[in-house]
Formats: C-alpha cells, structure tokens, sequence
C-alpha cells in the first residue's frame, strides 16, 4: 500500500479552506493509503502564541480531524512534537539546505516585502522542518493546498541531494493538489487565500464558528457588477470562489451550477453556498462536541505517536549513521 502523510498547523481554528484543500482529502485517501496525519504544533511556534490558546487550539485540530471523518483505526494521527526525530532531522535538514533556497520561499519573501517586523529564525527555516516531517516516513505522496506545493518540491530537492550524497536514503516525495478547492480565497477579499492567521475573520469561515455567523460572512460575500453567473476568475474573482466551495463540497462541476444559475441573481446562489456549507458543518461540529466531552483524544495520539515514532526512530537512526555523526555504530 503507497503511503501519504500531510500536517496543519492549527495557529488558529480550522477553516473552510484547511477543510476543502486539506482534510477532507485525506479522509478520502485513508482508505486507499496507508496515512499519517499529524498536528503540526512545531510549525505553530515559529509566530508566537499564547500558551492557553495555542493547548485549545491543538486539542480542537486532532477532535476536528475526526469529527472531518480521519479514523485512528485506519490513520496514524499524531502531535509532531511527540515525536522528537522531527526536530533532529529538522536541524539535519537545514545543513543541507542553502539560504538561497529558503530565500525564494514565497511565504517568506512575502512577509519580508510586507516589511513585517519580528519574525523569527524559526520562520525562515520551517521549509527545513518540513522537509523533515515528510522525509523521516518515506510517504509517496503529501497532500496538500495549492500554496504548500512549493515547500514539498523543496523537500524534493533536499531529498534528491542527500541521496545524491550519502547514498539512497529518502524516497523522493510528489506533491498531490487535488483540482476542485485547492486554493479557497476570502470571503471579502477573493485576491487573498481564506488564511486562519491573517486576522480578517469576515472573509474566513471557521470550523467552529456559529452557523448564522457563517451564513452571514457567505451572503456578504464580495462579488462584482457583471451580474451573471459564469467561470471567469480573472474578472469574478468572488463568484469563482463561491463556485468552487460548492463544486468542492457538492460534487457538482461548475458549469453545471452555472447553467441552473442562467438568468438567476448572485444572492440565490450565495443562499445555495450557505446551505451546502452550513449542512456540512452541522455534521462536523455535532461529532466535534461528542469527541471532546468522551475524552478519545489523549489516547488516540498516544497509540499514533508510538507508531510514528516507530518508523521516525529507525529513519533517524539510519541518517545519522550515513552523515558520520554517530561514533560506535557502523
Ligand atoms: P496559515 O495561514 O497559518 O499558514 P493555513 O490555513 O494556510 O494557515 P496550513 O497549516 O499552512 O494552514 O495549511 C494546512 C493545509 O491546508 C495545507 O495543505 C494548505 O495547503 C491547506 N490550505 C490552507 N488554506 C487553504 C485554502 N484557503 N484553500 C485550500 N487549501 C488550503
Ligand atoms: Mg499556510
């Protein structure tokens, strides 16, 4: 069986866009690959958080991935910092990556043209990081958004290199972006990703947030004065993306909601979107309550870091052994 690991930092409370980019592939996929999916709590800490917020927030992501529908008999579900061989390989990998490499990171040169103040050596070198999280379980395949697909074909060319150099050691990773929902933008803002950490909660729908709540950011949603229902990202960009959260979650292809659409106003279909989304978030947030009050969660990750830890260890032990750094162990 081939193998696929992914991770979200849950800086924040899950969105609609970690949900349709992220999470809900992976559900699909465990049934067809082995899957290892862990709570990225290293990569939340390279921006600070407060302490309390950031303990709820991790506890919220692992009772959301199975509220989503991960299943801890078929998934290995995981908090990364119970498993120490990310942080050690993480330092390994970041000698073997070149400044000029994570330089050309987009997330970074992004913050740096922003000109934002305080940010962290952990920041600069996370791609290092998660080049190690992938490397250390050999997957096939990392699932993941439109905007990490930069970050795995670094971890690529990592991988390539110390094989390169030391002999075959990792398997060589491809990114999986899957075509419908790989990029859902604000609500208010449809030139921007739907982001937890960008603070504009109108353009964002949580996981948890209120059902009103969310059909309120959805019918004040951003369009445009075209005033027909069509694909044309470049120029609606807001109906595009309303478009592709319905598509995503109702199965439906765009050009067919766009015929039912043909002479009909952008309020109804904003109306459509609201109901697809609110139904499926009735569904997530009803199995999220019962997850939190049975106490499952502290177990689940248990079980999940002895098994990731089992396979992290041995690749660990393995890359130390290749780079000469060990002394009685050949
Ligand atoms: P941050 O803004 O802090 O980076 P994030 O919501 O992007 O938070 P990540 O942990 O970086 O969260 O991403 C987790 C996964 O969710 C990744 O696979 C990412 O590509 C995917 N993802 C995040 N936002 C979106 C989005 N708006 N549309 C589709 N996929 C997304
Ligand atoms: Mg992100």
């Amino acid at each position: 069986m081939k193998r696929m690991l992914s991770a979200i930092k849950p800086t924040g409370q899950l969105t609609l866009g970690n949900y349709i980019g992220a999470l809900r592939n992976f559900v699909k996929y465990q049934d067809d690959y082995e899957m290892y999916v862990f709570v990225a709590n290293l990569h939340c800490i390279t921006v600070y958080q407060d302490p309390k917020q950031l303990r709820k927030n991790l506890k919220d992501a692992v009772a959301l991935y199975i509220a989503c529908g991960l299943d801890p008999e078929k998934s290995v579900i995981f908090l990364q910092s119970d498993v120490m061989e990310h942080a050690q390989l993480g330092y390994i990998m970041a000698c073997n990556t070149y400044l000029g490499e994570l330089n050309r990171m987009t997330q970074f040169k992004d913050k740096m043209a922003k000109n934002e103040t305080g940010l962290t050596a952990g920041l600069y070198t996370y791609p290092c990081l998660m080049a190690a999280d992938i490397l250390l379980y050999d997957p096939d395949y990392v699932p993941v958004g439109d905007d990490q697909k930069q970050h795995v074909e670094l971890t690529r060319d990592i991988a390539e290199r110390f094989n390169n150099r030391y002999s075959e050691t990792f398997k060589v990773p491809e990114p999986l972006v899957s075509k419908v929902g790989k990029r859902i933008m604000s609500l208010n803002d449809p030139l921007h990703k739907m982001s937890k950490s960008e603070g504009n909660d109108k353009g964002c729908v949580y996981l948890l947030d209120d059902l009103k709540a969310v059909r309120k950011k959805i019918m004040s949603a951003v369009t445009d004065s075209v005033g027909i229902i069509q694909i044309d990202q470049e120029n609606q960009p807001g109906i595009y993306n309303l478009l592709e959260i319905h598509s995503a979650l109702s199965g439906e292809s765009k050009e067919s909601i766009c015929n039912r659409y043909q002479g009909k106003g952008y309020g109804e279909l904003k109306a459509e979107v609201a109901d697809i989304v609110c139904g499926e978030l009735e569904k997530i947030q009803s199995r999220y309550n019962e997850i939190i009050s049975s106490g499952m969660i502290d177990k689940i990750l248990e079980d999940g870091a002895n098994k990731a830890h089992y396979i992290a260890y041995k690749k660990l032990a393995k890359v130390q052994r290749k780079i000469g750094i060990e002394i009685n162990k050949k």
